[in-house]
């Protein structure tokens, strides 16, 4: 696809890999059927290359409308298409410098500024999203049935094991998930325990940056990278083996830290250190023995929900079903493919009619072969499949870490 650059993005770098990355269309539309929005709507603006085109419009003229804008906040950044597409579009690198430019062209009305500003404040700070589900959770018996479904039950997570090993890793404790379900790097500290490695955390790490960069605040999503980068970064002059992430999502942000920060001088080389260093929780674990662990494997059928982010951008879709057949457990068959179950980090609160729809079709895929429970990979997946599933949504490492599930 040739783009001919619009004056105002011709002599910027945004504007020049935009135009190398749109040129990489060929137009043939093997990504629609694979694109959950588009296989909602039909509506060829929310599909892939509905979205390219949109992106090209705004690259040549200078200009968009808010009915752009529209269509690309309807995209959930699966990257599905990127998969399906035999010209190797990075379609999700194009979408993050669309969203960015649409900002300015088509700025958007007062009322969702302040929602789209709230929710990165409050989703990018664990504390105060701990404080704030607190709460929630206090009151979760009082409230009407569609509200309780959106408060995660409280957790209790146990013990936590001393760091007396000499293999180390770091631990990314993320926000969301520390502050919604704290089992889950908590099982993960024991389960590598009992491996022989400790996991440790470095207190000034936070955020990974996906909250901020994915909702186009771009600035603040770079300066997340680069305050993790900092506290990392006298453990990886340490000798850590590796950085672990155990939700996805964030784990799709570590690899492209190096990317992110390519222009950086003072951080460049840094983040691709990290980026090069990132592994998630299930590529560790598939590289160790798992017949050191004594699992309760007698839990019933196990649903196996490989989030987009595993499967997608960190090219991993067959990592759970491999890690949880290998442990023991039987996986229940699922007949069709499953598309994004709609959580997309903020997207179910912005877009939640989409979500909502995309959801039971999740579910019911998932469901068809009457789990006792379903297994996933990343916090906001696991928080949105539970709000309407009628069997528990685990993170995976729980279902290894034998104390939890005996
Ligand atoms: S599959 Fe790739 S090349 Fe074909 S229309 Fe979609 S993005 Fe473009
Ligand atoms: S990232 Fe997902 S929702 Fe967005 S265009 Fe690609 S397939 Fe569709």
């Amino acid at each position: 696809m040739h783009v001919e650059l619009h004056p105002r993005f011709a002599y910027t770098a945004q504007g020049r890999s935009a135009r190398a990355l749109t040129s990489a269309c060929v137009h043939c539309g093997f990504c629609l059927p694979t694109c959950p929005t588009y296989v909602d709507s039909r509506d060829e603006r929310d599909s892939p290359r509905g979205r390219i085109y949109l992106i090209k419009h705004l690259l040549e003229s200078g200009t968009a409308t808010a009915q752009t804008r529209l269509h690309l906040d309807r995209c959930l950044t699966c990257r599905n298409c990127e998969t399906a597409c035999p010209s190797g579009m990075q379609y999700g690198e194009l979408l993050d410098i669309g969203r960015g430019m649409i900002e300015q062209q088509a700025p958007r009305p007062v009322v969702s500024k302040i929602l789209r500003a709230l929710l990165r404040f409050v989703f990018s700070r664990w504390q105060l999203l701990g404080a704030l589900l607190g709460l929630g959770q206090t009151v979760r018996p009082l409230l009407p049935g569609r509200l309780r479904s959106k408060i995660p039950v409280r957790q209790f997570p146990g013990s936590v094991p001393a760091e007396q090993h000499a293999r180390r890793m770091l631990l990314l404790e993320g926000c969301v998930q520390r502050a919604a379900t704290p089992n889950t790097n908590v099982a993960a500290r024991r389960v590598l325990d009992r491996l022989g490695i400790s996991l440790v955390s470095a207190p000034q790490a936070g955020c990974c940056g996906a909250v901020n960069y994915h909702l186009a605040a771009h600035a603040d999503g770079l300066d997340n990278i680069r305050r993790n980068i900092d506290a990392w970064w006298p453990y990886i002059e340490n000798g850590t083996e590796a950085i672990v992430s155990s939700a996805s999502g964030c784990g799709a942000m570590l690899v492209d830290y190096g990317r992110l920060l390519a222009a950086d001088p003072a951080y460049a080389e840094k983040a691709r250190r990290v980026s090069h260093l990132c592994r998630d929780l299930g590529e560790i674990l598939l590289e160790e023995d798992l017949g050191k662990l004594i699992v309760n494997t007698q839990v019933g059928r196990v649903a196996i929900h490989t989030p987009c982010t595993l499967h997608h951008a960190l090219q991993q879709p067959k990592l759970l079903a491999t890690l949880l057949e290998r442990a023991g457990f039987e996986i229940a068959p699922t007949t069709e493919k499953l598309l994004c179950c709609g959580s997309a980090g903020t997207y179910s609160l912005l877009q939640s009619d989409i979500s909502k729809r995309l959801l039971t079709n999740t579910l019911r895929t998932l469901t068809s072969a009457k789990p006792r429970l379903i297994a996933t990979a990343n916090i906001g997946c696991q928080l949105h499949l539970q709000s309407a599933a009628d069997v528990p949504v685990r993170h995976w490492i729980e279902l290894l870490d034998s104390p939890n599930t005996e």
